[in-house]
């Protein structure tokens, strides 16, 4: 697949170009995601080998592997996270960083040929709460991170992030004043519809 950098680079667009990318493949171990099928396997393989070659191993062997396994839950069992920031259209604000739901997007934005970034600890309130949608560097990476399975949207994002996002305007750029244009991709296919529609979801 042509990385959206590429794709940007090709149609030297002078607009704004909004691109999210959905991770496809997703680590049940480690929460890491994949682009493709051949690259989580062999990250399995290497990093996780008791899971790779556990289904290969006997009924016995593997009710010992659930025992333990087991043994580590309880042991790593946290005290209890709760609510407390104010949610921002609708997204939670918890205590401590919620894992039992994990997957990522990566979100680029060009204006006008230059990339924008995307800040680290959007959504994390220091020393208070993490909405289930942060960022925790400025490589782009938008974590979704919730007790449960959630469709958040890229508007909800943005509402996090306290940044302006429509085809009208984006981030401090007056799309419409400035005669620009946007352009969006969802996972390298050109997207016609709102931006703020966009879902942050597990594409398995
Ligand atoms: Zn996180
Ligand atoms: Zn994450």
């Amino acid at each position: 697949m042509t990385t959206v950098s590429e794709r940007f680079a090709k149609d030297n667009y002078a607009g704004a170009v909004l691109a999210v990318l959905r991770m496809r493949y997703r680590c049940r171990s480690c929460g890491a995601t994949f682009a493709s099928r051949e690259a989580l396997r062999a990250h399995i393989r290497s990093k996780h080998p008791v899971s790779y070659y556990a289904p290969r191993i006997g009924y016995v062997s593997a009710l010992v592997l659930v025992a333990l396994v087991g043994g580590y839950l309880v042991l790593a069992r946290e005290p209890p996270a709760q609510a407390v920031g104010a949610p921002i259209s609708g997204i939670e604000c918890w205590s401590m960083e919620q894992v039992a739901y994990h997957v990522h997007a990566k979100l680029e934005v060009y204006v006008r040929g230059e990339r924008r970034t995307v800040p680290a600890n959007i959504g994390i309130i220091p020393n208070r709460c993490m909405y289930w949608l942060h960022t925790h560097d400025a490589t782009g990476w938008i974590h979704v991170e919730a007790p449960r399975e959630i469709r958040p949207t890229l508007g909800q994002f943005f509402d996090i992030w306290g940044q302006p996002l429509s085809r009208e305007r984006v981030l401090d750029v007056d799309l419409v004043s400035s005669g620009l244009g946007m352009r969006v991709y969802v996972d390298g296919k050109p997207y016609d519809g709102d931006p703020r529609e966009i879902e942050l979801i597990d594409m398995r």
